[in-house]
């Protein structure tokens, strides 16, 4: 039966992550993987390696200070796969937020972004206002600008993996897992491939299944703590029409929301909704309802879109946000990553619920911590903010 240090359940970017941490820190790891590498959350985000400007408003400075810390790792370690692009927040005479907070909230983002060259932010001169992508101009009073970073998140989870298996980290894919036993010395898993069982040990097992961890959680043996999390659907749709300048971050006219409209391949992608889900993670589904809220959107400020409807619609995708159990809504609700064991100070099992696509090396970095009282002592390979990431090819 094979033997590694870590093995991790789940090939989205908390899993690769997590890999790539464990093979930099030296140990022997293996991830399992049922479908491909990013196919559940981490292939059906906005795509933003942001520190979280919103976060601001429900005093999430710890989360934004960490995102912007991490902005800044990936716009050098991953220049191929993560852009700075400029940001345009229109303001008009009824939009909620006036120019005045929207730059006190950018003036905040620039202090916990150490002042550096991409906390810059302004208003956008009248006079270049024809520039922008043919923005609804009636009632606007300033456009402010800023700016954040865009990437391929499926993309960066595979050029995390690739890092993690050129220093030696294994994977099994497509392999579910099934089972795991834990005893004094650490965990047996059981996963399937190929129709078949395999068994093998770990000091620790990761469960970064992201919207599956409950399910992963309890198939473990003897029960391990789940944390209280609440499923939250985000859609995103694709429209024809591109805007080129850079990413829209306005306000839904139904109801107030954040929501960006996007440069994307030649087209626009539009999102994010914040619908509660109750049932199975793998069948999430935009809902039509959900795509006419991102219609209205981009029809209220764009004139371009206003004669697209549904049927114009050219992708769709939802994802699944695990946020901690609340009544409060969830655009409200606290993003910052929630990590249970099984024990301490020698954990057999972590399991990762939440978190943002922005600090899964944070994130990673912190499972690495809070495991090693239970890893042997190994060589270190390499530092994880040093590795250079490469677009797959
Ligand atoms: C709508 C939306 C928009 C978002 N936008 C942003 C954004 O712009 N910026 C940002 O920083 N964050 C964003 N996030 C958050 C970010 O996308 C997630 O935090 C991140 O992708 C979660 O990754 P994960 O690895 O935890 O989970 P996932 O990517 O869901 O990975 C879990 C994996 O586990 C696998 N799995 C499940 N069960 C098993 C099993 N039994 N055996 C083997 N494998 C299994 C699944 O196949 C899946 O691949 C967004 C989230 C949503 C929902």
């Amino acid at each position: 039966m094979k033997q590694y240090d870590v093995i991790i359940v789940g090939g989205g970017i908390h899993g690769a992550g997590v890999l790539q941490a464990a093979a930099a820190a030296g140990h022997s790891v293996l991830l399992i993987e049922r479908a491909g590498l990013a196919s559940g959350t981490s292939s059906r985000s906005s795509k933003l390696i942001h520190g979280g400007l919103r976060y601001l408003e429900s005093g999430q400075f710890a989360l934004v200070r960490e995102s912007l810390r991490e902005r800044a790792i990936h716009l050098r370690i991953a220049a191929e796969l993560v852009e700075l692009k400029p940001f345009f927040i229109p303001v008009y005479h009824d939009t909620r937020r006036r120019p005045w907070q929207l730059k006190l909230g950018l003036w905040m983002y620039a202090l916990l972004g150490g002042f550096d060259a991409s906390t810059r932010f302004g208003s956008v001169p009248k006079r270049e206002w024809q520039t922008l992508d043919g923005l609804e101009t009636h009632g606007l009073d300033a456009v402010i600008r800023y700016h954040d970073a865009q990437t391929d998140d499926a993309l960066l989870t595979q050029a995390v993996v690739q890092s993690a298996i050129s220093l030696g980290a294994e994977i099994a894919m497509p392999a579910a897992f099934t089972a795991a036993a834990l005893d004094d010395g650490g965990v047996r898993v059981t996963y399937s491939q190929d129709g078949s069982p395999v068994q093998c040990t770990a000091r620790v097992l990761v469960n970064a299944a992201g919207p599956w961890a409950p399910q992963v959680g309890g198939l473990i043996q003897p029960a391990v703590p789940i944390p209280a999390v609440d499923l939250v659907q985000g859609t995103h749709i694709v429209l024809p029409f591109a805007v080129t300048a850079g990413i829209y971050y306005v306000e839904s006219p139904t109801d107030g929301r954040a929501v960006f409209v996007m440069p994307w391949h030649g087209a626009t992608l539009i999102g994010t909704t914040e619908t509660p889900y109750q049932g199975e993670p793998d069948k999430v589904v935009p809902l039509p309802a959900e795509e006419d809220y991102l219609l209205a959107v981009a029809r209220h400020y764009f004139p371009a879109f206003r004669h697209l409807g549904r049927e114009h619609i050219t992708q769709r995708f939802a994802g699944l946000r695990v946020l901690p159990a609340a009544s409060a809504a969830a655009f409200d609700r606290s993003r910052e990553t929630i990590f249970s064991t099984d024990r301490e100070p020698k954990p057999r099992v972590l399991g990762i619920f939440g978190g943002k696509l922005t600090g899964w090396r944070a994130a990673a970095a912190h499972v690495l911590q809070r495991i090693s009282p239970s890893l042997p002592a190994r060589p270190v390979r390499a530092a994880t903010d040093q590795l250079i990431l490469r677009r797959p090819t």
